[in-house]
């Protein structure tokens, strides 16, 4: 009986044991459950942050206006831009390397030694008409540099205007020189013994102010460029009947046109308005009358009107409804086909010698009749009339009227 017991015993013992051991390990695989969702939790947290990063980093590629390339130690491109692929030309992730792609050698060169752990400054680079600039910057794991990145921007028009600048400011010096060369030897003259001499010293001080008027002149016409150009001229918009404007602005010059012998008629009808800043087109007809008048020697000039009927054709030019089309057209000497598109040009002058003595000016009356008319959102250029029968420059102009 005893024995009974003692087994009974040992079986409960036994099956107490193996509760408990049951018990810690439910508790075990409950712990292990909960670690695992809270693992779990955690991975999903981070995946979406991660997901969230990655689309935001798209979009910081898409919105730089540079084009950002990452270049792999083995020349693998593992991410471009849009702004890259519009500048490269677009490109299979798999199969390119970065000299097959873009197909510069600079550019390569600027990656390698970057990888090999120098510090470069930016490179400038041609391709096609683009000139464009790279910077480069390691990428580093574990203190390992394991990609390149590359920002290349387009700086075109940064170039192109620094070098029209660099002329701008060398023509200026140019046309500072000449006048300045001549007050100093006018100066010179009278204060040699000439100063003296009745005759000639009214001649030698009236062809000082002529250099000085040519001076005056040249310091207004940049200042009235460089503050059009730059957009701080406000524009007082008006309408105003476009014959008043043209024949105030030709009355002035008629004393010119009439040393010279030359006829000047306006052609306008005086029903014609224009919305437009007076005293800024008061300088385009200045001009181009006055240009005219100075390249004219026989005949004269005239200044005429037209509203397009339709879409007409001025010149070379169709015109569309809605714009006042002027054109003043000279007898004179005219100006040739590859000088044509140039005229327009700061500084320009078709025939240097030719201009020198007191019909000399400084070339920049086109250039800012050309901003004049374009800062109304016009048109302005020139046609020759035929063989040695003289030039016509049309300039179009807002109609006041509204077109249906
Ligand atoms: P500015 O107007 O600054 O006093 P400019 O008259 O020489 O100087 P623009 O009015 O810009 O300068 O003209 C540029 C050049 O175009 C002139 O120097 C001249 O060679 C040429 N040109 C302009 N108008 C005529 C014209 N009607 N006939 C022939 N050549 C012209
Ligand atoms: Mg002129």
């Amino acid at each position: 009986m005893s024995v009974w017991w003692g087994i009974t015993a040992l079986l409960i013992v036994l099956l107490a044991v193996r509760f408990y051991q049951y018990r810690q390990k439910k508790k075990e695989l409950e712990l292990q459950i909960s670690e695992n969702m809270r693992l779990q939790r955690k991975l999903s947290n981070t995946r979406r942050d991660l997901a969230e990063l990655n689309a935001r980093r798209k979009k910081l590629l898409a919105a730089s206006t540079q084009g950002l390339i990452i270049v792999e130690r083995d020349g693998r491109i593992s991410s471009a831009n849009k702004v890259a692929k519009r500048i490269f030309g677009k490109f299979h992730k798999e199969e390119t390397t970065l000299m097959r792609w873009t197909r510069q050698h600079q550019l390569h060169e600027l990656v390698e030694q970057t990888l090999a752990g120098e510090k470069m400054p930016a490179i400038y680079f041609n391709a096609g008409e683009k000139v464009l600039e790279a910077h480069a910057r390691s990428i580093k794991e574990s203190h390992e540099i394991v990609a390149v990145a590359l920002a290349i921007s387009n700086v075109t028009e940064l170039q192109k205007l620094s070098q029209s600048r660099r002329y701008f400011v060398t023509n200026i010096s140019h046309e500072l020189r000449t006048p300045l060369a001549s007050l100093q030897l006018l100066t010179e003259t009278l204060l040699n013994g000439a100063l003296d001499d009745k005759e000639m010293a009214p001649q030698l001080v009236g062809k000082m102010a002529a250099q000085v008027d040519t001076l005056s002149q040249l310091a207004q016409e940049v200042l009235d460029l460089s503050l059009i150009e730059s957009g701080r001229a406000p524009m007082k918009m008006a309408s105003f009947p476009l014959n008043d404007i043209a024949q105030t602005q030709i009355d002035r010059l008629s004393l010119q046109a009439e040393r010279k012998n030359l006829s000047l008629k306006v052609e306008i009808p005086p029903e014609i308005a224009v919305l437009v800043d007076q005293a800024m087109i008061n300088r385009v007809f200045t001009n181009l009358v006055h240009n005219a008048i100075k390249f004219t020697e026989k005949g004269g000039v005239t200044v005429s009107a037209q509203i397009p009927n339709g879409k007409t054709v001025f010149g070379s030019r169709e015109v569309e409804p809605g714009w006042i089309v002027v054109g003043v057209s000279d007898t004179g000497i005219g100006i040739s086909k590859e000088d044509l598109p140039r005229i327009f040009e700061r500084f320009y002058k078709v025939d240097r010698a030719r201009s020198v003595g007191q019909e000399a000016g400084t070339g920049l009356g086109l250039a800012i009749a050309k901003y004049i008319v374009e800062a109304h959102g016009g048109e302005i250029w020139a046609e020759g009339n035929g063989r040695a029968k003289g030039t016509t420059f049309y300039f179009t102009l807002p109609t006041d009227e509204i077109v249906e």
